[in-house]
């Protein structure tokens, strides 16, 4: 049985039962034969199917929201952000997906021709994070199902009447109900979900568990996707716009109270503008609005996970002690019930730091000084991870430059953190393998066939 706290109160709302061996038997039956029907259906019927998700997930946007905010605290104007969020991808999805799937033909040789298409996959599994329920699920189902999938889908143990919801608009919307389950439960049950024969695995988490389910499906030669940790370097030089920097910085770092994969965790500023940038920065970050997230102007609710109220203790008790200081006093906050997080701004970290080298995933940031863009990018990369990285200049060339140096999966002049849809998202390193969305990430969910047919 999960107990589902609300992370605004500490309190349990809800209790849903976890997902037994005998139902996951029953499941991933019928998923197969769900998915033997599914890869006949046309393009036009899928295509109507999510279409109609789509349409009816914006309908629903305030309770999917709701529920979003009372299962892991992200403020209620973010939560309706995310499914818009999530309605563009579909949308993005439904756009592409076809001119992806046609066969074509790509040569002849000696009077032979040379065409390719692409199967499904089969039964995919799709175990995710909590941090943004819809959005992330959207990535890997939207595909999935538009290729010719079905999904077993295992939410968070922080989120699953998010992952329950979702399931039920897809069937409103006129999915056969076997293409996509859900599944409840901790990370136990989804060790057992992947003991059965899945035909691809597409994990979002963290680094620690993409090892444990890398070890798990070893030697099954199963097409996978990891999408992984991060800790996201940016890097201010002497000539950015300083009120468009620590605009775009303070999204980046505090959004979703600093609990995105690609969330700015280290800041390098270089030493000209250093004392400049923090007059500024300091302002903006005092008067960030933290408590109740159903309120419209609160930015920054509890965190998602009560566990991580120490792990980030630790990170700046550590910190502090070897030398650094704060911006403004940050840390757990004692005047609300709950898991709420003060901002955190660490002056004079260095890499000897956890703070700078493990992934906080809450609002806390690291802050150096650096004296030359060497210097910046050698910090950037001094990392075991490399989801994203960005540098903020007026000289575009500079950035580019810098940012060709970097080792991550995405990069970005004078922004940081967001994605679109039209590029592939993945990281490098310990931030994982395998991309989610553009073509690649349509791409992901299939496989190739080459046909040599003689000529019509
Ligand atoms: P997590 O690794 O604790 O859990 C992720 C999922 O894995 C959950 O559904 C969990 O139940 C399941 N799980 C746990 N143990 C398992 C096991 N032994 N075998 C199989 N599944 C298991 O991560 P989290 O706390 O839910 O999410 C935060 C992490 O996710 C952060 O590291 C964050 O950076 C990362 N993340 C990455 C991206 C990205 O796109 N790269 C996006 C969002 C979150």
């Amino acid at each position: 049985m999960l107990k589902i706290k609300n992370p605004a109160t500490g309190e349990v709302f809800e209790e849903v039962e976890s997902t037994c061996i005998s139902d996951l038997n029953f499941m991933f039956e019928n998923a197969q034969k769900a998915q033997k029907k599914w890869k006949t259906t046309s393009f036009q019927e899928r295509k109507d199917i999510l279409s109609s998700f789509k349409a009816n997930l914006l309908t629903k946007k305030s309770e999917c929201a709701r529920l979003i905010t009372i299962e892991m605290g992200k403020p209620y104007t973010q939560a309706l952000h995310e499914i818009d969020e999530t309605a563009r991808r579909v949308q993005w999805f439904l756009d592409h997906f076809e001119n992806f799937l046609e066969s074509r033909v790509l040569g002849e040789t000696k009077g032979i021709k040379e065409i390719l298409s692409w199967d499904p996959h089969g039964v995919v599994v799709s175990i995710s994070a909590w941090n943004f329920p819809y959005a992330i699920a959207s990535s890997v189902f939207a595909p999935a199902l538009l290729t010719g999938n079905s999904v077993l889908y295992k939410p968070s143990e922080i989120c699953p009447l998010s992952g329950i919801k979702l399931r039920e608009i897809l069937l409103e919307s006129g999915l056969p109900k076997d293409l996509f389950q859900t599944i409840v439960g901790d990370g136990s049950v989804a060790q057992t979900l992947l003991e059965f024969p899945v035909d691809g695995v597409f994990f979002t988490g963290s680094y620690e568990t993409g090892k444990k389910i890398a070890n798990t499906i070893k030697n099954r030669f199963i097409p996978t996707v990891f999408e992984l940790g991060g800790k996201d370097p940016a890097y201010v030089c002497e000539d950015a716009n300083l009120e468009k920097t620590i605009d775009s910085l303070i999204h980046g770092i505090f959004y979703n109270a600093g609990q995105v994969c690609s969330s700015v965790e280290r800041l390098y500023l270089h030493e000209k503008i250093y004392e400049r940038f923090l007059e500024f920065f300091y302002s903006r970050v005092a008067s960030l609005k933290l408590g109740d997230p159903m309120l419209q102007d609160t930015y920054i609710g509890p965190l998602g996970r009560e566990g991580n109220i120490s792990f980030l203790n630790q990170q700046r008790e550590n910190a502090l002690k070897k030398g650094a200081y704060e911006l403004l006093s940050g840390g757990a906050s004692k005047d609300e019930p709950g898991f709420f997080y003060k901002p955190s701004v660490l002056l004079n970290t260095d890499h000897s730091m956890s703070i700078m080298k493990e992934e906080s995933f809450g609002p806390i940031v690291g802050i150096m000084k650096v004296k030359s863009d060497l210097e910046a990018v050698t910090l950037m990369n001094d990392s075991d991870y490399g989801l994203t990285a960005s540098v903020f200049t007026e000289d575009f060339d500079r950035g580019k430059i810098i940012l060709a140096h970097i080792e991550s999966g995405s990069v970005y002049v004078n922004s940081c953190t967001h994605l679109s849809p039209n590029l592939p998202w993945g990281g490098r390193k310990h931030s994982g393998l395998g991309s989610t969305l553009s073509l690649l990430g349509i791409e992901e969910f299939v496989k190739p066939k080459s046909w040599y047919l003689p000529p019509s």
